[in-house]
């Protein structure tokens, strides 16, 4: 076993080889410019683009015209959150009344920005908060949706938690009502099947490096019929994608992407099973190995391979400091930098404490029992290490609820 363990998947992946295999010809032989569209360097290159497409969109169950290539999915969620906003706006720009959007406290930085963004630029946004199991149910959006609702966007699944909402049933309710849905599926597809005629969706974005394809590469899937989704574009330029993002297409990141989305269609029944019943004995084994231990979100309604766990009496910082041969995280890594509790983990009702304690553990392609085994005793070793200096869980200990205590402040 090589330390230290990597259990931070769905911060980002390891690029399998396989993936890295596809794409390099494409660096040296198929260099061409696939909008070069007289000469066979850029046919070569077009042919790669088109086996691409065809990959990435079987993988959601979408026709190949309806992916546009993009840099991750955060630009596939400003493309497909503000492109959407603007085109369906009911008042012009600079005035007030511009149209309602529905999204949620629980989402990625790269949907609450323009969200945010487009509150600011006279757009109405309602902000929905989950239960203390963390999903954003279909009966929450109905309750939210007004005549003047043009988009709701709301993720797939939660990638601090792990969470799944109710997305197909947000889809049909929006269906119903006319009404653009878009969502972050970046920590769910590749990871669970997906298809965006049954599941009623007509914007989802996702990216390569969380599906074990290279980084800086993302795919936004938008719906061509029943109805047509129409997009204002975020880049101008050149008009490539059909318009909607200019700019030469990265070759080689896009074989690489079309290439992880086929082996996830191939392996994901398989791999799902395989890492459910490793995330499973890892939750199992820190809950009953010590007390005071909480998984947090829903217990069923979650990805496979993602678990999200407080420690009460711990310090997080002190944790993670303490399991240096385990890599993970607290909180999300685009959080990780500061040290403010996590908002995700806040907005499922966690105290500052509590969220300030836990740590995301995320399981991928090549994680063995034998690392999650030596995870687990990390973990546990940590933990009543950290414990036997504290002098709160000696009080827990002897039963005295802490949070009765009044505390003598002079
Ligand atoms: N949305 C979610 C749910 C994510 O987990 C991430 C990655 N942290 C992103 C968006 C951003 O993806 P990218 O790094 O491809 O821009």
């Amino acid at each position: 076993m090589n330390l230290p363990i990597y259990m931070d998947n769905a911060a980002t992946t390891r690029t399998d080889p396989r993936v890295v295999e596809a794409m390099l010809p494409s660096f040296t032989e198929t260099y061409g410019n696939p909008g070069s569209r007289n000469h066979a360097f850029g046919w070569e290159s077009e042919k790669l683009i088109d086996k691409a497409r065809a990959q990435a969109a079987s993988l959601i169950g979408a026709g190949p015209k309806e992916i546009v290539w993009t840099s991750g999915a955060t630009e596939s969620n400003n493309l497909a959150i503000k492109g959407a906003a603007q085109m369906y706006a009911k008042a012009p720009a600079g005035s007030e009344g511009r149209g309602h959007i529905i999204t949620a406290i629980i989402e990625h930085k790269a949907v609450l920005d323009p969200c945010k963004r487009l509150e600011r630029e006279g757009f109405d946004v309602t902000w929905l908060e989950p239960g203390p199991d963390g999903i954003i149910t279909a009966q929450m959006v109905k309750k939210a949706m007004r005549d003047d609702t043009i988009l709701v966007t709301i993720m797939w699944a939660n990638n601090e938690v792990g969470t799944i909402n109710e997305v197909p049933e947000i889809g049909a309710a929006c269906r119903e009502r006319g009404i653009v849905f878009h969502t972050d599926a970046t920590q769910w597809v590749g990871k669970m099947p997906t298809d965006v005629e049954k599941d009623n969706i007509d914007l989802l974005s996702w990216s390569g490096h969380k599906i074990y394809g290279p980084k800086g590469v993302g795919a936004l899937y938008v719906r061509r019929r029943r109805p047509r989704v129409r997009l204002q574009a975020q880049m101008d330029g050149g008009g490539h994608e059909r318009g909607m993002r200019s700019g030469t297409l990265n070759v080689s990141g896009i074989v690489g992407f079309g290439a992880a989305c086929e082996i996830c269609e191939q392996e994901m029944e398989s791999e799902r099973e395989r890492l459910l019943a490793l995330r499973l004995k890892m939750e199992r084994e820190l809950a009953s190995r010590m007390d005071v231990v909480e998984i947090n979100g829903h217990a069923e309604r979650r990805l496979p391979h993602l678990t999200n766990i407080s420690f009460g009496f711990v310090e997080g910082e002190s944790l993670m400091m303490g399991i240096k041969d385990i890599a993970c995280s607290s909180g999300s890594a685009c959080t990780s930098a500061s040290l403010e509790p996590s908002y995700v983990l806040k907005g499922l009702g966690l105290g500052d404490e509590l969220a300030h304690s836990s740590l995301r553990l995320s399981l991928g392609r090549w994680t063995t029992e034998e690392e999650v085994d030596h995870a687990i005793d990390g973990i546990v070793e940590a933990v009543e290490h950290l414990r036997r200096l504290s002098p709160l869980y000696d009080l827990h200990k002897e039963g005295i609820d802490i949070t009765t205590i009044e505390w003598q402040t002079h």
